[in-house]
């Protein structure tokens, strides 16, 4: 099978899998790596319990990962009582990498996140300081001629 045709496969198995969680994939790429000399597994889980799609779960002692199940989004990371024990990296469809395997850095990225689509809405309705300007310019003007 050639290369082209396998990643094809691969994508077409994920779909499969993923369709009935009704969870869509954000990103383009990504790979998830649990250490298990860290991990604290038998008193923990915390992070099968907030996976999603159900893309992990416990056996011989430790956490396993079915990677066709993973869509990334870092839930197990946020709920890992152990820093650096689950390292996630994923790729956007810009290119854009992003790596975390910390509580904070998942924060911080969905802080990040959410500051851009909050700018980008901003700048959807006024898309530059000048136009703001025009505008409130205009406002002010019309407010003047009612008078
Ligand atoms: S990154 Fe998300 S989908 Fe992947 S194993 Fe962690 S919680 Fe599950
Ligand atoms: S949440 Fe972290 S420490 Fe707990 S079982 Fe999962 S990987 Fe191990």
């Amino acid at each position: 099978m050639s290369e082209d045709s396998s990643e094809q496969a691969k994508k077409q198995r994920r779909k499969e899998l993923l369709e009935p969680t009704g969870i869509k994939e954000l990103f383009k790429e990504g790979s998830i790596r649990v250490n298990e000399h860290t991990c604290e597994g038998v008193q923990c889980k915390f992070c099968i319990k907030a996976c999603p799609t159900n893309a992990l779960y416990w056996s011989n002692g430790k956490i396993n990962v079915i990677e066709d199940l993973c869509v990334y989004c870092g839930a197990c990371v946020l709920n890992c009582m152990v820093d650096d024990c689950i390292k996630v990296e994923r790729k956007r469809e810009d290119g854009s990498v992003e790596r975390f395997s910390k509580p904070k850095d998942v924060v911080r990225l969905s802080e990040k996140i959410n500051a851009k689509k909050r700018s980008g809405r901003v700048q959807a309705i006024f898309p530059t300081i000048e136009r703001y300007c025009q505008r409130a310019e205009g406002d002010s003007e019309a407010g003047w001629r009612t008078k």
